[in-house]
């Protein structure tokens, strides 16, 4: 039976990942700091432990497993990432995990293990025109990242790539670009844009009015967890280390956005633009890289992602008004 570690598996594309994993037939151990707050885990073990610890670590990491996933990091929307008030903790926290982990995975003598970038890594002055962002794969160098957590996020990417070219690791990176879906963090504060969104639009009624932070005229792209998962598993499994994007091409403005989502709820939303953190005008994954190496991108449109996301969030909503 081949085994998986997922570091991290008590989040939301963690948790979804182990259950991926599981229907493969792997025997899994998750780490985390927390069980899923949203559904019972699916791993054949599952350690509640603080990956910043490297005694955890080395309990976590304590055979060769045939792939490990590491995902665990300090992290969370633009209310948590762009405030400066986290700085500190999110670079502090996410770089000792991942120098934790592959320490512990390298002597250990694994090999394959898979890092999740984010998009948060590409400079910003690329980033300044909403209908033409660059964020190919090569556009990352110089470096200037608009916030802490995707200086993070390069340094942890180069930290990957030299324990591949000197010890022989076989890292696996990929640049995430805004991940959604059911069991994601959808209040607190560190929820993400499409998350918000469907809660506000099922916290109103018919004709009701949201806020939105910014123009509302700031563009992303949005990639439904099965299809993140698809590409993280086949990149994983494939001869090419990344980094490479993983996201959807399908460019919206957060106005339009929300849009979507009043029309998959049947309301007439009214929006109010106000000031708030933003990130950068303009981010949408560049799949060329990607359909070279494996062949293979994320299609599905937006829409068929938003449609059970919503659903689960309203339930979630109207359960804690209940
Ligand atoms: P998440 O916050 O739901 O999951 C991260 C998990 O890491 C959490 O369960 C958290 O408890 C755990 N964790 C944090 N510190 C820990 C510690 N010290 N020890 C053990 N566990 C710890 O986030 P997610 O959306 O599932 O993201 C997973 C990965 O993908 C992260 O590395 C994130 O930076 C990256 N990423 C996500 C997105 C996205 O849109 N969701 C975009 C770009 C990159």
């Amino acid at each position: 039976m081949k085994t998986a570690l997922v570091c991290g598996a008590g989040g939301f594309i963690g948790g979804h990942l182990v259950a991926r994993l599981k229907r493969e037939g792997f025997w899994v151990r998750g780490v985390d700091l927390k069980f899923n707050e949203h559904a019972e885990t699916e791993a054949d073990d599952f350690m509640i432990g603080d990956l910043r610890d490297p005694y955890v670590v080395r309990q976590a990491v304590d055979r060769r497993f045939d792939e490990i996933y590491q995902l665990a990091a300090d992290m969370g929307g633009a209310g948590y990432i762009f405030t400066g008030e986290n700085d500190a903790d999110v670079m502090h926290n996410s770089a000792t995990i991942n120098l934790n982990v592959l320490d512990a995975a390298h002597k250990r003598n694994n090999k394959r293990i898979f890092y999740s970038s984010s998009a948060c890594m590409y400079p910003a002055y690329n980033q300044e025109d909403p209908d033409n962002p660059n964020c190919a794969e090569d556009s990352a160098y110089p470096a200037a990242p608009d916030s802490e957590y995707g200086w993070e996020k390069l340094f942890s990417e180069r930290l990957y790539f030299a324990y591949g070219r000197n010890h022989g690791m076989e890292p696996r990176v990929a640049r995430f670009h805004n991940i959604f879906g059911p069991l994601g963090t959808w209040t607190g504060g560190k929820e993400k844009a499409p998350a918000a969104l469907c809660r506000k639009v099922a916290s109103v009624s018919d004709g009701g009015q949201i806020e939105i932070w910014g123009d509302g005229l700031q563009t992303r792209s949005f990639l439904y967890i099965d299809e993140c998962l698809e590409g993280v598993l086949r990149l994983t499994r494939s001869d090419f280390q990344g980094p490479v994007n993983i996201g959807s091409d399908e460019m919206v403005t957060i106005n339009q956005l929300a849009g979507m989502v009043a029309a998959i709820a049947g309301k007439t939303i009214d929006i109010r633009n106000i000031p708030g953190p933003t990130g950068v005008r303009g981010r949408n994954s560049d799949n060329r890289l990607i359909r070279e190496k494996l062949s293979w991108a994320p299609q599905q449109p937006l829409k068929a992602g938003l449609e059970p996301t919503y659903q689960w969030i309203e339930r979630q909503v109207m359960r804690n008004a209940a």
